[in-house]
């Protein structure tokens, strides 16, 4: 599958940064409509959050990083809301149960068999569920970062006051 200018341009632009303004977003948004890619669009965004820097208050699309953590350039790090992070932990349990799922039919269709329907769901289910064991560690432990992030900063804030 090829890819169309705008497309590349858009990778490109996703790969290379961390943080991508808003007008930049809708203006590109606005194009792979136009020429009916916006499941590029889409699919580019999983690795991205629509936030506004805490210190500068500049609003668009921050690369997430390790347990949330997004970055805007110059401003420095902040922790993503757990809520929201755990709601893009689960999206990608699913995601990772649907590849699996995907993967096993890509298989059974090499070998010249046809994938069962329970096969596909029991793929399914178990790539979800052991995906999302994962993403539960992994919220709690975004959870006490964010919490020593938030106190560590009040306190910073109280020390200077
Ligand atoms: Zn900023």
């Amino acid at each position: 599958m090829a890819f169309t200018s705008t497309e590349r341009a858009f990778i490109d632009l996703c790969q290379k940064n961390v943080f991508i303004p808003q007008d930049t977003l809708d203006e590109f948004e606005r194009r792979l409509t136009a020429e009916g890619n916006r499941d590029t669009f889409r699919y580019v965004f999983e690795d991205f959050d629509l936030d506004t820097c805490p210190k500068c208050g500049a609003a668009g699309a921050y690369k997430l990083g390790f347990l949330g953590r997004l970055n805007h350039p110059g401003c420095g790090l902040w922790y993503m809301n757990t809520g929201r992070y755990a709601g893009h932990q689960f999206s990608s349990s699913v995601r990772t149960g649907m590849d699996i799922a995907a993967e096993d039919a890509a298989d059974a269709e090499r070998k010249g068999k046809k994938q069962g329907c329970i096969a596909g769901a029991a793929y399914f289910v178990f790539g979800t569920l052991f995906r999302l064991i994962w993403a539960a560690v992994l919220t709690l432990i975004q959870l006490v970062v964010w919490l020593i992030a938030k106190t560590s900063e009040s306190r910073g804030r109280a020390e200077k006051t």
